[in-house]
């Protein structure tokens, strides 16, 4: 095994889907940050699997900002959209193992049997939890009607526990939203039947960043606190699907001056309007407390 091997591998996942804000910037530095004093190889992946809302242009200016930030990372850089098959694979895989139903169910329908029932679970998205239409697994008269696919995680959960013989753990070496921290107990129950392939790509956020991750030997995923519930998510699918468990560290989220969330839309954060507007790489540092 050679030195490379045995470092700890960090990376930055963004979806070209807008121009990148300081929230990013926070993130990538962050994970730079991490990487380094970790003496480990920093990866950048571009997670383009939505091609409605994906945009080259976005790629282009994810390379650009972070250059002007004073990253560097190693190439060739993953784009997941390059990569359908190999998420098409694993879907086969936890196919197999039995814990995906096909879900014909539209918007509307989900509305419409969760509707008027005030006391019906909210994911940690504030989504109502998926109320289990065709979980049965009874396909529809029309089998040219479209579906996604859902995991059943109570058989899920069932199935991991039985392979570990106890409840899966991870370990978060920063904090979730409320402060977890430590070895905590993994709970997909929180999100109920989430879609792991969707009706338009067939794959989906959960089951591409756990092959990815897995597949370019991600040690240390640092990422913001919005993605911290998904890792309950991610945790099965690692046990299923027979993949290495990275350590997590969830930070903070950056808000802007009125304490909202920033968000791609808000395009008067993005780097590139407080580049154009004078504002240098190492203000944006400074500010974010790299300095
Ligand atoms: N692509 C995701 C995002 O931009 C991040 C994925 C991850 O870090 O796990 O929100």
């Amino acid at each position: 095994m050679s030195v490379r091997d045995k470092q700890p591998v960090f990376r930055f996942a963004p979806s070209p889907n807008g121009r990148l804000h300081l929230g990013h910037a926070y993130s990538a530095l962050f994970t730079a940050e991490q990487a380094r004093k970790a003496g480990g190889r920093l990866l950048l992946r571009i997670e383009d699997i939505d091609l409605l809302r994906c945009r080259s242009e976005f790629i282009d200016g994810i390379f650009e900002d972070l250059t002007w930030l004073g990253l560097s990372w190693e190439v060739p850089v993953r784009r997941q959209s390059e990569h359908f098959e190999t998420y098409r694979q694993a879907i086969s895989t936890l196919k197999n193992v039995g814990v995906l139903y096909p879900c014909y169910a539209t918007r509307a329908e989900i509305r419409a049997a969760v509707e008027g029932k005030a006391d019906h679970p909210r994911d940690p998205d504030g989504a109502p939890v998926y109320p289990g239409l065709y979980r049965s697994g009874e396909a529809p008269s029309d089998p040219e009607r479209p579906y996604a696919l859902r995991l059943n995680h109570a058989l899920a959960i069932k199935l991991v526990r039985k392979k570990l013989g106890g409840r899966p753990t991870f370990l978060e070496t920063g904090c979730g939203t409320s402060g977890e921290t430590g070895e905590l107990p993994v709970t997909p129950e929180i999100w109920g039947d989430v879609v792991l392939a969707r009706k338009d790509i067939g794959t989906s956020y959960h089951v591409s960043v756990v092959v990815d991750d897995a597949l370019q030997g991600i040690t240390h995923v640092t990422r913001g606190q919005d993605l911290f519930a998904a890792t309950h998510i991610h945790r099965v699918l690692q046990i299923l699907l027979d993949l290495p468990e990275p350590t997590y560290c969830h930070h903070p989220l950056i808000s802007d001056t009125a304490g909202r969330k920033l968000s791609k839309s808000s395009d008067d954060q993005s780097l590139a309007s407080l580049r154009e507007a004078g504002v240098t790489a190492g203000q944006i540092k400074h500010e974010l407390g790299f300095t």
